[in-house]
């Protein structure tokens, strides 16, 4: 009789045991909660912030960004691409408030021996082929004809020309050349 009474009790001591033990595992596992949740949040900041650097990252040496206006302006003489850029992104801004008909703007890109007979063409085509001779082979690239309030990119292949002569960009609406040109060069 007296072994079979140690039995129950060393059973139940036993039931106590686990009973605490089950307590502190599930201590234990709440806290393992806790922490994965505020890794988790750590892992999402991490994540997006991932997501945010290509587009900081994206090679802001091969692109510019023109502004126009309604007098008749480009904000800067000179494009300077570097030979690292396969292509290079031109962005046209007319900050102006006149319509394209009276006051449009583009971005042509040829070279200055070509310049002048660029220009001829494109003022013997309508407004809406941009003032550009279509599929005119001495044109590297041009974006649309613009009014105040718009804006355009064009992204061309830098293998288009020939480092030996020389280019320029300019608005070809008729008469706008003088006011509105610009020299294209070359840097490693
Ligand atoms: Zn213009």
């Amino acid at each position: 009789m007296k072994i079979y009474l140690g039995l129950i009790v060393a059973a139940a001591l036993t039931l106590t045991a686990c009973g605490g033990e089950n307590k502190s595992a599930v201590s234990t596992s709440s806290d393992v909660a806790v922490s994965s949740a505020s890794e988790q949040t750590i892992s999402t900041a991490s994540s997006a912030s991932g997501v945010v650097e290509p587009v900081a990252v994206a090679s802001p040496d091969c692109t510019t960004v023109i502004v126009s206006d309604d007098a008749m302006k480009f904000d800067i003489k000179e494009i300077s691409i570097k030979s690292s850029c396969k292509q290079y992104t031109i962005t046209l801004k007319h900050v102006g408030k006149m319509p394209v008909a009276a006051m449009g703007h583009n971005v042509v890109i040829a070279k200055t021996a070509d310049k002048d007979a660029v220009l001829k063409d494109g003022a013997e085509v309508a407004i809406e082929n941009n003032y550009v001779k279509p599929n005119d082979e001495r044109v590297v690239a041009h974006t649309k004809l613009i009014g105040g309030g718009q804006e355009d990119s064009i992204t061309f292949d830098t293998f288009k020309f020939n480092k030996g002569e020389a280019y320029e960009y300019f608005c070809s609406f008729p008469g706008h050349y003088a006011m509105m040109n610009g020299k294209i060069k070359f840097a490693d």
